[in-house]
């Protein structure tokens, strides 16, 4: 006997295992081995095509939604307006600005996730509360119902099983299964779809450095999911803690969130530590695993099958040419709970090739994350983003490759301008630092193309102000009054 939700016993609960058509949903998002072979290998036609009809579903979801119908109708936008993927410009952008005005007007989550109550909406269906990081002001809160949550997972697992994950594979996953997506997609993803077992050892926080390695060497980890700043630390504390380098793991594979690392310097120093090739990846909370690296990593393919993605001018809104800087803007397929139309992320990207790839793949592939948008800095009539001095950060050794930038207001013959100073951390046995300073401050005003003032400062005294926990790093504080701010 089964229940309304085709529970067995009768059940009337609203259990995860029987809320959800699971065929259905693996049908239209392959698994990860099937993935590889079909979609992720399809004719550019072929996906936009899919891309098109997926996208005119989201907009019928878009129209039965409150906060969509409110948000369009002031933009003027009426139903029959949007016939295709190419009217897609018409619609207004929004971004977490939106949402928090949304969640201050209607609380506590806004109208945005489009049911009549979130009590009537757990009768029948699980929902779960993720967050942003906060790397920027108050975290965002997004709402999973099972097929966000699954594709939450499923994403991650996919991009795990493209950078050459197996079954058999042990993984372990130093960040917290918190309100942080990120824990969870990878502990989920390896153990709900890829044989892998996962080891959720937590942040540093929960399992300390040394504790970390002596369980990778006893579980015979193969595999690590972990941010760049804490696999450095890793592998210094397997060093100086723990008596063995970090190589005689014998590590496979890792996957990671490299940032701006345009030059390729930070993957190279954690490749050297670590002995094995490290993938970049990048995602938010709203829609999961976004861009990968395939085996080639020869820029991030966008998860083209489960969201589109526009990259736009920072101040215009107009799309960029290719190869140029401007905000991701997304469009989610998967999401019907929260449904996500138009958002612009804020954060930077730039289309390194709509070619195919080495792989075989015809998805898009973009840059590393570049930054955020709204962690922008204008000094002396150009846009400045704090993430862009990893580069110049990390040409020199003496550095810790920390850094953080301070924005101050200087007001001069009754006109204000803005400056910034970046800290750099040196390394506490890094010799003689003559010419650092300089360096550097030539090395950033190429890169940024305007003068900052570079301010040297011993290891670690930056930890308290920059360090956001989980290897997150925080770039930019304001020393800026609001009201003088361009
Ligand atoms: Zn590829």
């Amino acid at each position: 006997m089964r229940g309304v939700s085709g529970a067995p016993g009768g059940s009337q609960l609203p259990t995860y295992r029987y809320s959800f058509d699971w065929d259905a949903f693996y049908e239209r998002y392959p698994l990860p081995d099937v993935f590889a072979k079909t979609v992720f290998l399809w004719s550019p036609e072929r996906i936009r095509a899919l891309q098109n009809e997926r996208f005119l579903e989201v907009m019928q979801v878009g129209w039965k939604n409150p906060f969509y119908q409110a948000l369009w109708r002031r933009a003027g936008v009426e139903p029959g307006d949007i016939r295709s993927l190419d009217d897609i410009a018409r619609l207004p952008t929004y971004n977490s600005d939106d949402l928090k005005t949304d969640q201050h007007e209607h609380p506590p989550f806004g109208l945005l996730p489009g049911y009549a109550s979130l009590q009537s909406h757990l009768q029948h269906a699980p929902v779960k509360l993720q967050t942003s990081g906060g790397t920027t002001g108050k975290p965002r809160n997004t709402l999973h119902g099972t097929a966000e949550w699954e594709w939450n997972s499923l994403g991650a697992a996919r991009a795990m099983y493209l950078q050459g994950v197996r079954p058999g594979d042990i993984m372990q996953i130093p960040a917290t299964c918190s309100l942080a997506n990120l824990g969870w997609a990878i502990y989920k993803g390896c153990h709900d779809y890829l044989g892998v077992m996962p080891i959720t050892t937590g942040s540093g926080l929960v399992t300390a450095s040394r504790r970390q390695i002596e369980i990778a060497f006893d579980a015979g980890v193969n595999c690590w999911m972990s941010f760049p700043e804490y696999l450095l630390r890793l592998a210094q504390a397997s060093r100086e803690e723990f008596g063995r380098d970090i190589r005689e793991l014998g590590t496979k594979m890792i996957t990671s969130f490299l940032g701006p690392d345009t030059e390729g310097t930070l993957r190279a120093q954690i490749e050297s530590l670590w002995g094995c090739p490290v993938y970049d990846n990048y995602g938010t909370n709203e829609v999961g695993e976004g861009a990968f690296e395939c085996a080639q990593r020869d820029g991030l393919h966008f998860m083209e099958d489960a969201m589109y993605f526009e990259i736009l001018d920072t101040e215009t809104g107009q799309p960029v040419a290719p190869g140029q800087v401007g905000n991701l803007v997304v469009t989610v397929f998967h999401r019907t709970l929260m449904p996500t139309i138009r958002f612009n992320l804020r954060d930077l990207g730039r289309l390194v090739s709509s070619q195919q790839c080495a792989c075989g793949s015809y998805f898009r592939r973009m840059d590393h994350f570049l930054g955020r948008s709204d962690n922008m800095v204008r000094l002396r009539g150009v846009n400045v983003y704090p993430m862009a001095c990893l580069p110049a950060v990390r040409s020199d050794p003496r550095t810790t490759g920390e850094w953080l930038c301070e924005a101050h207001t200087v007001v001069e013959d009754g006109r204000s301008r803005d400056e910034l100073i970046v800290y750099v951390e040196t390394r506490a046995n890094a010799g003689s630092l003559d010419g650092l300073q300089a360096h550097l401050e030539n090395r950033l005003k190429a890169d940024l193309g305007v003068s900052v003032e570079v301010r040297l400062t011993g290891q670690g005294q930056l930890d308290t102000v920059a360090n956001l926990g989980e290897g997150k790093a925080r770039r930019l504080v304001e020393k800026r009054p609001a009201y003088l701010k361009v």
